[in-house]
């Protein structure tokens, strides 16, 4: 059996007690409520890493996660951090590669690989986005992007290292948006993603790997979604910032 993985991403949302609050909701929620054998993540900004990582002692069901590192290991890179720095702080996840950091960061599929390398010799899983914008569906060429995205990104791992990565797909035109993929669309793509990883490496790997659907995803179309056979959990912007609705998507699997 995947793993099913339900990560929420704060983004640059929440001050530091803020952060703690909800996430101290969160956790007491999980204890409660959670009961099936999936992986709870958090992804907060820095600032709340080590203090949420406190509260998260004691209990494997919520993980912590961070937004972004650089991929070098320390030195003169004002503003930046490195896997090591959040890994210290309690994190064991990342996410690399989303499309609001692809965007206005203008970061390459390029650097992006070197981040990849980055969290996995650190011991940090990446949870590594993919997706493309409205034009590129439109146009018909959804399928040529996630594919270079992928061999760019990711596809140059040894399969024992790339066995440890987290995929989302997630279309940019639905995240934030209100737009949700409908169940078919999201499934069509996780499947050829899927595909391109049983091509790349073998079925073993391919049957084996989490791939999360993100984009505007709460606690109605969540059911849905994550009942389609390759979509293995969710990656939760908007509605992760509600602890209710947040806990509510995780017990979708229940
Ligand atoms: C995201 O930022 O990864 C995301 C999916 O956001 P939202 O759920 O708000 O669309």
């Amino acid at each position: 059996m995947r793993k099913k993985i339900v990560a929420g991403n704060w983004k640059m949302n929440l001050d530091f007690q803020q952060g703690i609050s909800l996430f101290s909701e969160i956790v007491n929620m999980a204890k409660d409520e959670v009961v099936g054998q999936q992986q709870v993540v958090v992804c907060s900004p820095f600032i709340h890493l080590h203090g949420i990582a406190q509260l998260a002692k004691g209990t494997s069901r919520v993980a912590i996660g961070a937004q972004n590192i650089y991929f070098e290991e320390k030195g003169a890179y004002t503003g930046e951090i490195s896997a090591t720095q959040v890994k210290s702080a309690g994190a064991e996840y990342v996410i690399l590669g989303h499309s609001e950091r692809r965007a206005y960061f203008n970061e390459s599929d390029e650097l992006l690989s070197k981040k990849v390398d980055a969290a996995l010799s650190h011991g940090l899983i990446p949870i590594f986005c993919i997706g493309e914008t409205q034009e590129e569906r439109e146009a018909g060429r959804y399928f040529d992007v996630i594919r270079g995205q992928l061999e760019k990104g990711v596809f140059h791992l040894p399969s024992e290292v790339f066995n440890k990565v987290v995929l989302a797909y997630e279309p940019v035109w639905a995240i934030g948006t209100g737009l949700t993929a409908t169940p078919e669309q999201a499934q069509e793509v996780h499947a050829f993603i899927r595909q391109q990883v049983a091509g790349q490496y073998n079925q073993s790997v391919a049957d084996q790997l989490t791939i999360l659907y993100g984009g505007s995803c709460n606690p109605k179309n969540a059911p849905e979604l994550f009942a389609q056979a390759d979509i293995d959990g969710g990656l939760i912007g908007g509605a992760s910032l509600k602890s209710r609705d947040f806990i509510d998507i995780v017990k979708v699997f229940n």
